[in-house]
């Protein structure tokens, strides 16, 4: 078990970021060791949250010279338990949330990196611009979250992950300098450090303020769903859809398990017996939608659809919005562990691999369900079993193990946290990194 920091420590931090900004409290550094991973547990020896990024800069400073391990964490909905730190300095970003400019001329705005998407996007409304990545978490996850997890969502198939949204970004690195990369860099001498950095999981430091491109989608959009009798026609229908002219964002798969799971938790209504729904969400002027919606009827009849269903009232796409967002949710219902994967794998391997996934799953009597993006060719995997039962949860990582290794053969990638009980190591060791610092001292 970890000790809390030394009390000079705790003193000397508090002095830099505030009484507010240091938590010590077992209850505190219990909270700050759990995230959104299943089986991640640690204990911090304490929370740092600075306001700025000098304060940023001069706790880093210090934790460097009481060699103290420090991890980056922002809203801890991150699944692989990589905001965690045992032993370690936790520097939160709770209470670095300012927008310090939104520039609607130039479309971009520059943030603190604390700073929750949903909350950017709402204050950004009266503009019509909004900032894209639409992670499923976006409701608390932060802007540099989703730069070190290089974060994405259903409508990344239109407007892109984090990293094509992303313009520049200001960093304190472990070792103690301040970076700035993109956008806001005077030279470019850093610019080969970006790619490590975003979806780097903060390993080289903790970004502090990032400047961030933002988009004027078209004013509509709508959502058609289709009921297939098999899991084959939805994945047909998925591909069809993105080689046809549909001006599309988003297109969602459920498989027959969630279905069912909606139907049982929400009472949804949908056909008997089906396998799989597409949602399809598109967008662009009233014109262009109603003729997308037809032809996307067109395809999804012809591609053997059962049952479509498009919004005829106000309030429908927002239903159906919300089955898919309610998917992971209504799964839970039915299962004490819900262990979803991510695997990434070329859009015309998606069906042949979801369908051996599921025999792998099949043959080690573990229930299965598949919550797909067909759009960018993610496939979640979802293990439903009880992680408290010896058994299960070997079973559990067996499957876990064959799936990586069909990975493997089929040239498609998986992630997901490490095994229960191995946390990252309290690492993120200063000067471990060749990085110019800039001259200039930090300005926020
Ligand atoms: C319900 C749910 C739905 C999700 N849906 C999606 C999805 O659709 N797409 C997707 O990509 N992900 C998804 N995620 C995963 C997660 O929400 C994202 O990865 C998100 O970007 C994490 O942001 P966060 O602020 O919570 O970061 P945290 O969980 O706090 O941290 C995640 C990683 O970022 C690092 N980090 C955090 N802040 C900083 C910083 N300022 N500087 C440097 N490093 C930092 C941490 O050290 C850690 O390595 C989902 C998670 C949940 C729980």
């Amino acid at each position: 078990m970890a000790t809390a920091v030394l009390p000079d420590v705790t003193e000397r931090l508090r002095s830099l970021v505030g009484i507010d900004g240091v938590l010590c409290d077992p209850s505190d550094r219990f909270v700050y060791g759990r995230d959104a991973s299943l089986f991640q547990r640690a204990e911090p020896r304490c929370v740092v949250s600075p306001k700025s990024t000098a304060e940023v800069q001069e706790a880093v400073k210090l934790c460097i010279a009481e060699k103290l391990p420090m991890v980056a964490r922002g809203a801890g909905t991150g699944r692989f338990g990589s905001a965690l730190s045992d032993g370690g300095v936790v520097f939160s970003t709770a209470r670095m949330r300012e927008i310090i400019e939104v520039n609607e001329a130039e479309c971009f705005a520059l943030v603190q990196s604390g700073m929750a998407l949903d909350q950017l996007n709402w204050h950004l409304k009266s503009s019509g611009l909004v900032f894209a990545p639409d992670p499923l978490s976006s409701a608390s996850c932060t802007v540099g979250g989703c730069i070190a997890a290089n974060a994405s969502g259903p409508r990344s198939l239109k407007y892109g992950d984090t990293r094509a949204n992303l313009l520049g970004l200001e960093m304190v690195t472990w070792d103690g300098r301040l970076v700035r990369l993109g956008k806001p860099a005077e030279d470019d001498a850093d610019a080969a450090l970006m790619p490590q950095i975003v979806g780097g999981e903060g390993r080289l430091g903790i970004v502090t303020r990032a400047w961030l491109k933002l988009v004027r989608p078209p004013a509509a959009r709508e959502m058609q769903v289709a009921f297939f009798g098999s899991l084959r026609e939805a994945v047909e229908t998925g591909r069809a859809v993105l080689q046809s002219p549909v001006s599309v964002c988003a297109v969602e798969l459920l498989d027959r398990t969630v279905i069912e799971s909606l139907e049982s938790m929400f009472h949804c209504r949908f056909p008997k017996l089906v396998q799989a729904m597409l949602l399809v969400e598109f967008e662009g002027t009233a014109e262009k939608l109603a003729e997308d919606s037809e032809l996307l009827r067109c395809l999804s009849k012809q591609l053997g659809a059962r049952e479509i269903r498009q919004p005829k009232q106000a309030g429908d796409n927002r239903t159906f919005w919300a089955w898919r967002l309610r998917a992971l949710p209504a799964l839970c219902r039915f299962a004490n562990t819900c262990w979803l994967l991510n695997v990434r794998v070329p859009v015309d391997c998606l069906l042949a691999v979801a369908t051996q996934i599921a025999a792998i799953a099949e043959a080690h009597s573990v229930p299965l369900a598949h919550i797909v993006h067909v759009g960018d060719g993610l496939l979640h995997p979802v293990l439903m079993f009880n992680a408290a039962v010896p058994d299960q949860m070997q079973r559990a990582r067996t499957i876990v193990d064959e799936i990586d290794s069909l990975c493997t053969a089929v040239g498609a990638s998986l992630r997901t946290e490490r095994w229960p009980g191995e946390v990252k190591p309290a690492a993120d060791r200063p000067g471990t990194i060749a990085v110019e610092s800039t001259s200039e001292g930090p300005s926020n």
